[in-house]
Formats: structure tokens, C-alpha cells, sequence
């Protein structure tokens, strides 16, 4: 027997590689099962170029638990280690053996794994203990056991083991028991070990029997040794990538779209990618992208690697040529991740494109799953946006689906306005929304259905990709004023007749929280409702963007929102109101008029006593004459207000109009309502 000291210049290197080397604990069985499988794999390779003349057998590595021993043991028939390949790889840390064997074997070792580095030490990271029991496929070869506790203190000793292959015996440590649970194991197996080239089995295969689970003979194997991704895209049917997605996310629906990766240069990756069907944001959150670098499971975090918006993808990608071990921020600046990460960003154009110029019906039949996808990377990724722009589509409240350039033709006769911008008339709310749809359809124009979450961030982006050209919500303003024409129509009001309807309507107006009413009167059509309630589009966007911003501009959060209520001043109704408002008013409001233009007089008289002359040269009286003046005005003011609030109080007309109004909007809601249903009753 012999003893010696592992190779490595420090002592404090094992406690280090136990707590530092791998964060996460789990993946020391990645790492173990995946040197199995390089030796077996290894040994494939020397079967095919002669260089082993043996049987091969049954390559698979199996993985148990015993809980008594306190052990993990993992066994493979690969090619085994001799003394002096013990001596090298294992006690010399930092020597990779994969590394000098995939020099020596360039060309057909493509398949070997072993590049983690210092794999084999993280077994460390959960035992007290080592024992590696191999034997080599060299003819002649004596077997050995090397067993080491964690510090670099090992012992090498001749073994009686007789078959070729190495068995690793792990003795968990006391902290670290947790992976003697069986189920604990299993899991760890399918998150890593579910596509390696080599069969894994883990016990036997179960099944019930008489009411209780019972082993069978069958070898539980829990990998697919091929899965899709390496096979060809010829080789494969949309039932074999179905299939596929499901193995990955068995909870999941079908998804929309697949596109099979596979580039062998500048570098190496292969991989399939799913656009899924999103029903919720946890779905986002539960089944994401996986990682493999030569069919071991790396990771499902691959901010970096692809791009951001892909990131929403579904599906594998696998590459030998991401580094895998290294931090995050240094993935992300290196060259070939970058890329890795265009070239994807490529790929998924290309295949977009490919399905919308071949099949667009079904592409548009699968848009509205598909948009947030395509919105998303037109919104973060400029090169993406501009392969995008020829097939990402609009649909309108018809449901009917143009190219931006289609979109464009078609609206640019009706919906240009006096000062030759172009403008995109578009709902949120089909319901809600719907006699502003119906008017403004009424008007020839056409309406586009906005009713995604990033609908409005891509509105902000194409106002400015594209010329001239603005986004407008239908119900931004009334039907004249959406798109601003040469030929406005008057309003035959007098300026005293539209201050009082104001002034009746404004008294009226709900109190909602954080909602405020301006009432206005605007000359809109005879046959146009006789109220129409809208809202500014600039300050609605605002808002809108600041909530999507989590209130990084909160200052547009926290306004309150702003309607118009806009009376119809042609409409028949509202000309017969004024008539009423004036027949009622006139006794009380003459004299009041008459006394404001007194007051007034008076007030302009002592303004212009006081121009030209410093504050100290103005009589008191004066002042004083000038502050009771003032105060009068507003007096009286106050008072035509009660006497036209009193009219509208009386004038059931008034809110019943208004809730009309507010009723068409969706906003007539509780105890609104009730009193609205109980004053049409008594108007019947
Ligand atoms: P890497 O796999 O990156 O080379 P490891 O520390 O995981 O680094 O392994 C070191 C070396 O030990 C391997 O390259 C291989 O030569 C040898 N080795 C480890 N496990 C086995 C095994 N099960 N069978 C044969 N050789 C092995």
C-alpha cells in the first residue's frame, strides 16, 4: 500500500473547493455521473478505432443509495484507471485527464463531457470520505483503491475487484445526509441526468401489485440517451418535437412554434426552442430555458446567454463551447456567448419569417399567442426590430391581421389629418369602448385592437420608428377632434349660452376617488350622442407606461385620472336644455348679470386708476374700494352657479344625460347606477 500527498500547493485548497467551489451542493452527482459516462463514452471511442479489441457490453452506469452504509455509489464499465492514471488525474487536481485524451482524440471525441474542471473533488462537498475502485481496460491491469478523507492525505492500495470500470463510493457526511433519501437522489438524477448519452440506472423498475409497489427486474433507467435535440431536424416529425416538449414540461400546453437549432461554426450548439403558449406569468417562471453542454443539464438560468426576450422561449440548448464555470457577468462579455446569443436571435427571425411568408394563416392564427414574443424583442432588441417590422402584424377590432405596410396603405386615405400625420385609431376594450368604435367606423376609419401588455410600450416605439404618425385610443376625444380635418363645424351657441351649460353640467359630474370631470361644450354632429365622455391620450399613455414602469415615474402615477365630459352643443337635446336652463334662470340670473357688469365696470375703472403708479401712491380707499369690488364678483358668481346648479338639480335631464354618458363608458357603476335605473323608471 501506498500513501503520499495529493499535489496541490496548499492545504487550505480542499476546505475551500468544499464550501466555494459549487454554491449548490446538488451538483457533485452532475459531476460523478458525468465522469462515468466520459469513461464510457471514452471507451466507445477506443472500441471504434481499434484501439480496445474487447466487449463492450453493457455500458450503462448505475447509481444507488445505501442508507445503512451511509454511501452513494456510482459505477460505471468505462475505461477505468490504472495506478499511475489514479496517480495523474486524481491526485494531481488541477490535471484534467479529459482534457490530454480529447488532445489526443480531437476528431471523435466531440461527445465527452469532461470539462468541468475539478469535477471529481466536488464528491468533497458532501462526504467525509472517498473510495474510487477501478479497474483499467488495459489488458494486464491490476486494480486499485484509493480512498482519501478530504484532507490531502490519501492511500492507494492493490484491489481484488475483476471487472473493468470504476466504482465511486461516496460516504456522505453527517451534514450532508439529506442525499441519502432516496427520492432526494432521484430528483437530483432527473434534473441533471435526463438526456446524458449513457443509460443511468437508478434501482429497479416498480409496479403495483396487490395494492403495494413492488420491484421488478427491469433496470429503472431514468435517461433518454438520444433526445431530439441530437438527432437531425430531417429525422424528426412535429409529433417527435411535441413529444419532446412534453418530456421536458409535462404540465405544460402545446406550444406554438419550434425552431431546431444547430450550428456547427464558429462554434458548437445545438438545441430546440419552443414558443410556448403563456397563460400566466408563473408559467414563465416554472418552465424556462435548460442549459447542456454535451447532454448534462447546466443549468435553467440563461440570462446572458440568450437573448433577454428569448428568454420567455422554452426548450434546450446545448453547446460545448459556453464556459461553464465561471461567473455570470463574465458569460455575458464573453466573445462567443455573444455570439451565441445574435446567432440564436437569427435563427428565431429567420424561422418567424419562414412560417409567416409559407403559412400565414396559421401564423396568424397563432399571433395573438405569439405577440408578446415578438413585441418583446422588438421593444429590447434593435436588430430584432428591424427583421421583425416585415412580419410582426396589427389586428383590428374585426379581427383581421395586416403587416405594418399593409396597415398603412389601408388608413392613409381616411386617417390623415389636416397637418399630414397619420393616425392609428385604437381600442383597448372592445366593450367598453364600443360606441366609439361604432362611431368612428361609422366615419370610414378603421379601428385597431391594442389589448396586449406591451401594446402600449410598442405604440411609444413605432410613433417614433415611423413618420408623421401617431397612436390615438378612440375614445381620446370626440370624433372630429380624433383626427383633425379642414372642415370643423360651428357651434351656434353664444359665449353666455355654452359658460351656463358648463356651468350646469360641471355640477353634476360624479364624484369618483382620484377621477376628475372637465366639462366642455364642442359642436359634434346632430346625430352624435349628446354627451361623449373621453379621455386625453397623453396623459392616459403616461399613466400607463408609469405602471409598467412600477412607478419609476410615479409622478404620472399618482395623478388623478382625467376625463372630458364633452356636451354635444348641436345636439337637439342639449338645444332644448339651454331653452329650459334659460326660460328657468332668467328671472333670478338678470339681475345677478346685470350687477357682475356693474362690478366689472368698476373694477376696471379702478385697475386703471391704479396703472403707472407705485403701491405707496394708491389711496387706501382705493385699495380697499378694489379688494370689496373683487369679493363682489365672486359673490355674485356664486350666486349664478346656485341658480344654475339649482336648474340642473331640478332638470332631471341633466344627469340623466350624464350617466348616459358614463354608462356607455363602463363607469356607471354601485350606487350610480341604482339611482340611475330609479330616475329613468320615474322619466318613463
Ligand atoms: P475532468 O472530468 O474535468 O477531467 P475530474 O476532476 O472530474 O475532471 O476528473 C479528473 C480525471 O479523473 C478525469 O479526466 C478522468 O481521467 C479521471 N476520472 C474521473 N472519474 C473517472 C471514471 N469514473 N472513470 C475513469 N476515469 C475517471
Amino acid at each position: 500500500m501506498a500513501t503520499g500527498k495529493i499535489g496541490v500547493s496548499t492545504k487550505d485548497l480542499f476546505p475551500i473547493i468544499k464550501k466555494f467551489l459549487y454554491s449548490d451542493h446538488d451538483i457533485f452527482l452532475r459531476e460523478i455521473v458525468s465522469n462515468a459516462v466520459d469513461a464510457s463514452q471514452k471507451l466507445k471511442v477506443l472500441a471504434q478505432s481499434g484501439e480496445f479489441k474487447g466487449e463492450l457490453g453493457d455500458l450503462k452506469v448505475s447509481v444507488k443509495v445505501d442508507k445503512d452504509a451511509k454511501t452513494i455509489t456510482v459505477s460505471d464499465r468505462g475505461i477505468g484507471m490504472t495506478r499511475d492514471e489514479v496517480e495523474k488525474y486524481i491526485n494531481q487536481i488541477a490535471f484534467s485527464g479529459a482534457e490530454e485524451f480529447l488532445e489526443k482524440h480531437k476528431d471523435d471525441a466531440a461527445n465527452i463531457i469532461g470539462h468541468f474542471g475539478l469535477g471529481f473533488y466536488s464528491a468533497f462537498m458532501v462526504s467525509d470520505k472517498v473510495e474510487i475502485v477501478t479497474l483499467s481496460y488495459k489488458d494486464g491491469s491490476q486494480a486499485v483503491r484509493w480512498e482519501c478523507t478530504g484532507d490531502p492525505e490519501y492511500t492507494l492500495e492493490d484491489s481484488e475487484r475483476s471487472e473493468r470500470g470504476t466504482d465511486i463510493i461516496m460516504h456522505v457526511s453527517e451534514d450532508e445526509k439529506d442525499f441519502l433519501d432516496e427520492r432526494k437522489i432521484e430528483e437530483l438524477l432527473n434534473k441533471y441526468c435526463k438526456f446524458l448519452p449513457i443509460k443511468i440506472v437508478y434501482g429497479k423498475k416498480k409496479e403495483w401489485k396487490d395494492g403495494k409497489q413492488v420491484e421488478t427486474d427491469e433496470d429503472n433507467v431514468i435517461n433518454d440517451t438520444t433526445p431530439a435535440w441530437t438527432k437531425k431536424p430531417a429525422d424528426l416529425t412535429d409529433e417527435d418535437y411535441l413529444t419532446f416538449y412534453h418530456q421536458l414540461y409535462p404540465m405544460a400546453d402545446d406550444p406554438l412554434f419550434n425552431i431546431h437549432l444547430n450550428v456547427d461554426f464558429p462554434f458548437n450548439l445545438t438545441g430546440i426552442l419552443y414558443f410556448p403558449k403563456i397563460k400566466n406569468n408563473i408559467d414563465i417562471n416554472r418552465n424556462k430555458i435548460q442549459l447542456y453542454c454535451n447532454q448534462v443539464f447546466v443549468t435553467d438560468s440563461v440570462e446572458g446567454i440568450v437573448p433577454d426576450f428569448l428568454t420567455l422561449l422554452h426548450g434546450v440548448i446545448d453547446s460545448p463551447d459556453i464556459p461553464l464555470n465561471v461567473s455570470r457577468s463574465y458569460l455575458q462579455s464573453d466573445g462567443n456567448v455573444k455570439k451565441i446569443s445574435s446567432h440564436i436571435t437569427k435563427k428565431v427571425a429567420d424561422r418567424l419569417e419562414e412560417i409567416f411568408k409559407k403559412d400565414r394563416k396559421t401564423f396568424e392564427s397563432k399571433w395573438d399567442d405569439l405577440k408578446i414574443f415578438i413585441q418583446y424583442g422588438m421593444l429590447t432588441d434593435e436588430k430584432f426590430y428591424e427583421r421583425a417590422v416585415k412580419f410582426a402584424l396589427f389586428k383590428n377590432v374585426d379581427g383581421k391581421y395586416f403587416t405594418y405596410d399593409e396597415y398603412k396603405d389601408l388608413i392613409k386615405g381616411e386617417q390623415t389629418d389636416k397637418d399630414g400625420n397619420l393616425v392609428y385609431l385604437y381600442a383597448n376594450d372592445k366593450a367598453t369602448q364600443y360606441s366609439f368604435i361604432q362611431t368612428a367606423q361609422n366615419k370610414g376609419y378603421d379601428v385597431l385592437l391594442m389589448d396586449g401588455q406591451l401594446d402600449t410600450p410598442v405604440m411609444n416605439q413605432l410613433e417614433q420608428k415611423f413618420e408623421k404618425s401617431r397612436f390615438t385610443r378612440v375614445d381620446a376625444d370626440v370624433i372630429d377632434k380624433l383626427i383633425a380635418k379642414d372642415n370643423v363645424k360651428e357651434l351656434t351657441l353664444t359665449t353666455r349660452q355654452r359658460s351656463e351649460i358648463e356651468e350646469v353640467f360641471q355640477s353634476k359630474t360624479p364624484t369618483i376617488e382620484k377621477t376628475n370631470f372637465t366639462v366642455t361644450v364642442e359642436a359634434i354632429g346632430e346625430t352624435d350622442f349628446p354627451i361623449v365622455i373621453t379621455q386625453n391620450e397623453w396623459m392616459r399613455r403616461m399613466k400607463e407606461m408609469s405602471a409598467l414602469q412600477g412607478g419609476q415615474m410615479s409622478f404620472y402615477g399618482e395623478m388623478p385620472d382625467s376625463f372630458n365630459l364633452v356636451v354635444n352643443g348641436n345636439h337637439p337635446l342639449v338645444g332644448k336644455l339651454i331653452a329650459d336652463m334659460e326660460n328657468a334662470t332668467k328671472e333670478q340670473l338678470t339681475p345677478v348679470y346685470a350687477d357682475i357688469d356693474k362690478a366689472e365696470a368698476r373694477k376696471s375703472e379702478l385697475n386703471k386708476a391704479k396703472e403707472g403708479k407705485k403701491d405707496e401712491e394708491i389711496p387706501q380707499a382705493e385699495k380697499d374700494e378694489l379688494a370689496d369690488v373683487e369679493k363682489n364678483i365672486t359673490s355674485l358668481n356664486d350666486k349664478k352657479k346656485e341658480v344654475l346648479s339649482n336648474f340642473a338639480n331640478d332638470e332631471k335631464l341633466v344627469s340623466q344625460l350624464i350617466d348616459l354618458a358614463l354608462l356607455s363608458n363602463n363607469m356607471l357603476k354601485g350606487e350610480g347606477l341604482t339611482k340611475f335605473i330609479k330616475r329613468s323608471i320615474e322619466l318613463m
